[in-house]
């Protein structure tokens, strides 16, 4: 089981509150980004493609904590840039958990080992160590080679140490089903308590985007995996109806408002993966006054192939609360890999139509715009 029962429990606690006040939209998961800088340069990332006066500002403790409690999402993902490199995490990971709200602590895992004796174990903090994919893989993702041999260390450690870890991966064209399935069997042989999954989203910035999927092809892939999966226990922190969607059997809009963005412009607009809308000063403007019907899928062109979890996860979890024998019977057969999928989205723009996944070298990967650490 990828999500604790206790953080299962106060999330339902939390949505059940939420639509027991009749709100219409409402947060699961705050994305902090409270620097951009990084000890990592991945190629095409553009959180570090900032010039360096940007790259030096941070969010204080106190204003990442003010966006916490503005938000009131239940779980916080502390993202990037590294988090490792700012002076004051300790301080924001300690006061998100007086709050009593579940932390992500996003990291590639190169600082971990010197900066976990500045924090405590609990059941309110996971780090999510950033793994795309076995030694070659990973290295090639982060553009670094010995990257996965410090990470991997890394969850070692911090399980040793009696702390909660994660790994956070996220798959590119090219990915082979049978590769993926050994690598999630390496992870759960590791020890992390839950794996996070995501196709990779297509950001305008990145210098090749041939290494991203069509939506056709991210199905495809997951069907795959998922076949090669069968019977094994792999801890995949996600709900089961997020994981049957990206095997193609759930049609489903994103929900953009369920993963608020929070970095040093102000709140981003739509998402964490693009700004199309710019930056709200307030969280409150963010939810009012943000056109959310222009974005999601055959709605906004760089929304075309998203399937990522910050945007669909909330409405699988919406769903899961409408139609919980759905969810419960999906969730005990798994993920359905044969028979017709549910029709793709409409488009504005022509889509990709072979079903197939196409490969690229392993060598030829870099790192898409933005991805978090
Ligand atoms: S479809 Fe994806 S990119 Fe578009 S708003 Fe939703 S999460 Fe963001
Ligand atoms: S993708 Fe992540 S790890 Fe790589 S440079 Fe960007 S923030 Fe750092």
């Amino acid at each position: 089981m990828g999500i604790p029962l206790l953080q299962q429990y106060r999330v339902g606690k939390y949505i059940l509150g939420r639509k027991l006040a009749g709100s219409r939209r409402y947060p699961l998961v705050l994305m902090l980004e409270p620097l951009f800088q990084c000890n990592l340069a991945c190629e095409g990332c553009g959180k570090i493609a900032y010039p360096d006066d940007i790259l030096a500002q941070r969010m204080s403790a106190a204003e990442c904590l003010e966006a916490v409690d503005e938000c009131g999402a239940p779980v916080v993902s502390v993202a990037g840039g590294e988090p490792l490199l700012h002076k004051e995490m300790p301080e924001i990971v300690a006061g998100i958990i007086e709050r009593r709200k579940f932390v992500y602590l996003c990291t590639n895992a190169l600082l971990a080992i010197k900066r976990m004796k500045d924090y405590t174990p609990s059941p309110y903090l996971t780090f999510s160590i950033h793994l795309d994919g076995d030694r070659e893989r990973h290295d090639a993702s982060v553009c670094q080679e010995g990257v996965y041999d410090r990470a991997t260390e890394a969850i070692r450690r911090l399980r040793e140490a009696g702390f909660r870890v994660n790994i956070n991966c996220t798959l590119f064209q090219g990915e082979d089903p049978a590769r993926a399935r050994d690598f999630f069997d390496e992870a759960t042989r590791l020890g992390v308590e839950g794996i996070t999954v995501s196709p990779a989203f297509d950001y305008e910035g990145a210098k090749r985007h041939d290494i991203f999927m069509g939506i056709r092809s991210i199905k495809e892939l997951f069907r795959g995996i998922f076949r090669e999966g069968k019977g094994r226990r792999w801890p995949l922190s996600h709900s089961a109806l997020y994981l049957d969607f990206l095997a193609g059997n759930q049609a489903y809009q994103c929900t953009p408002w369920g993963n608020p963005t929070r970095n040093i412009f102000g709140w981003q607009r739509p998402c964490y993966l693009h700004a199309d809308g710019g930056y709200a000063p307030t969280f409150r403007a963010l939810m009012e006054e943000t056109d959310w019907e222009a974005y999601g899928v055959g709605r906004h062109p760089k929304c075309e192939n998203c399937m990522a979890h910050c945007g669909f996860e909330a409405t699988a979890v919406e769903d899961t609360v409408r139609h919980p024998w759905k969810a419960l019977k999906t969730a005990l057969r798994g993920p359905r890999t044969e028979g017709p999928m549910v029709p793709d989205p409409p488009s504005a723009q022509p889509r990709e139509e072979s079903g197939t996944v196409a490969t690229v070298p392993v060598h030829a990967i870099g790192r898409p715009t933005g991805r978090d650490a």
